[in-house]
């Protein structure tokens, strides 16, 4: 690897001889991809905009305080500390040759160009307001630790500034919690934003009362957890109503502002609500990087912008280019962990084939292992396979499974710890909220081009900003 500002071609393999493998994305593909070429005779470069490996189907319980952050983020390069083939960098990529086979990455003004012989890109995907970003400012989605956190401190500042208030209608707009998306991550977020007003903080205030607060979970498609079919989201709808949430369905969300939202029903009818605390949990949108595969590859990219590979997962004309999980498309996969983990074992498999001069695999072949929502403590619903059915026993399951997959033994503890806490007894151990983690990213944000530029690669180097040392990390 070259550091900031010249960029190398690409040479066959690193001065040792090994092939090297750079991977995009510390995420589920990217991972499971480095884990499973432990033991080929590679050089792996990691690279990932963050330090950590997130573990997104339990954000939503960062967000209502029962899991800390630390417990769904362990350290990437902890988790790779024995993995002597690789190599953990932070940086987020910006752009990747594929001429030149090479990708570069920046981080806090220092950038990086990283050659290769193998590439596996597993950069996800974002936050999708269908081209209303304005939007985020007041409505944040739910995709990373920064958004739980801030959520969490919206969540919970809410009720502080409700017990404040003297004014009902003001009273009544910050007890008003509004999440738009019926899909997996709304109902588990409108569930448990329901017992924490009703349960853990039922008797926490003086001048309030928690258990008056309106969550409404709402959607422009006209049912609950569509993907798991008509019986199990009417269910889980009814479920949602036993626990006091509003459910409005065929409304679109026209408009958010600081102060509530602006929806137009099926019928044409356009109204208001108040509400203080919006969270966006529609829609994703493939990381940016596969627009410029698709670009510099002739392969198609789609309209949430994923870009379509062939069967084994390659891009056209380059088979040494891997992509998988949330940013590709392929015979209408959804974008579910279980796809990304088996797409980055496969390609990994891929790649320990080809170096050992053994012909190519099958096509990628996807084993769809089930999908399962919670929506109350005791309640879930679970489809899979043949077997669709809700309740305590797909709970149950869905603790397991989620345990399963959280990487680290410390984690598992301490997660089942919380999880006692909070389903058994009444608690939340993580209520913590900073004024940071509220404000933090506003204030940056208003900061303008200024942190948009140190975000992705510091501000604009000068002539004598060049890098003096000479140095070269690899
Ligand atoms: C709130 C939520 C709940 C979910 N619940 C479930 C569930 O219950 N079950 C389920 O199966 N799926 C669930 N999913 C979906 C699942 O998490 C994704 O399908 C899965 O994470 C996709 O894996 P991936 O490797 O493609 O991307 P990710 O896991 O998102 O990883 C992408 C990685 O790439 C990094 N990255 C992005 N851009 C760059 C860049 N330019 N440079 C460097 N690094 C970059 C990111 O930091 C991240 O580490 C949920 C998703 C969310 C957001």
């Amino acid at each position: 690897m070259t550091t900031s500002p010249a960029r190398v071609p690409a040479d066959s393999a690193t001065p040792g001889g090994r092939p090297r493998v750079v991977i995009v994305g510390s995420g589920f593909g990217g991972l499971f991809a480095a884990q499973r070429l432990r033991r080929a005779d590679v050089d792996i470069t990691l690279i990932g905009k963050t330090s950590h490996h997130l573990f997104q189907p339990l954000l939503y319980q960062v967000a209502t305080g029962i899991l800390s952050e630390g417990e769904i983020a362990p350290a990437t390069r902890e988790i790779l500390r024995r993995q002597e083939n690789a190599r953990v960098v932070l940086g987020e990529v910006t752009d990747i040759d594929l001429a030149a086979r090479t990708v570069t990455s920046t981080v806090l003004g220092r950038t990086s160009v990283h050659p290769y012989d193998e590439l596996i890109v597993a950069a996800g995907a974002g936050q999708s307001y269908f081209g209303n970003d304005r939007f985020a400012e007041f409505a944040p989605g739910m995709k990373s630790i920064d958004d739980a956190l801030e959520l969490r401190g919206r969540i919970f500042g809410a009720f502080e500034l409700a017990e404040l208030a003297t004014e009902q209608a003001e009273i009544d707009r910050l007890m008003t919690f509004v999440v738009v998306g019926a899909g997996p991550t709304g109902v588990e977020m409108a569930g448990q934003i329901a017992e924490l007003a009703h349960r853990t903080l039922k008797k926490d205030f003086r001048n309030i009362d928690p258990r008056t607060a309106r969550i409404i979970l709402l959607d422009a498609a006209p049912m609950v957890l569509p993907s798991f079919g008509e019986r199990l989201g009417g269910r889980a709808r009814r479920q949602l109503n036993d626990m006091g949430v509003e459910v409005q369905l065929g409304a679109m969300v026209t408009d958010v502002d600081e102060n509530g939202l602006e929806i137009k029903d099926s019928d044409g009818e356009v109204r208001r609500i108040n509400a203080a605390t919006k969270i966006w949990a529609a829609g994703v949108q493939a990381s940016p990087l596969a627009r410029q595969l698709g670009e510099q590859s002739g392969a198609e990219v789609d309209r949430a912008g994923r870009v379509a590979v062939l069967p084994d997962l390659t891009l056209p004309g380059h088979p040494e280019v891997h992509v998988v999980g949330d940013m590709m498309s392929l015979d209408k996969l959804p974008g579910v962990a279980q796809v990304a983990i088996q797409g980055g074992r496969y390609a990994a498999d891929a790649i320990k084939r080809r170096l050992a001069g053994k012909p190519a695999a099958e096509p990628f072949h996807y084993f769809d292992k089930g999908s399962m929502a919670t929506i109350s403590r005791f309640s879930a619903v679970a489809d899979i396979g043949k077997f669709k059915f809700g309740g305590f026993i797909a709970w149950v399951l869905w603790l397991v499974v989620h345990l399963m997959y959280i990487v680290g033994f410390k984690s598992r503890v301490t997660t089942v710890f919380h999880w006692l806490i909070s389903f058994l007894g009444r608690g939340r151990s993580q209520r913590v909220a900073t004024q940071q983690q509220v404000f933090g990213r506003l204030a940056l944000e208003n900061l303008g081009p200024d942190f948009e530029a140190s975000k992705t690669g510091g501000p604009k180097a000068s002539p004598g900003d060049e890098d003096l040392t000479g140095r070269e990390s690899a």
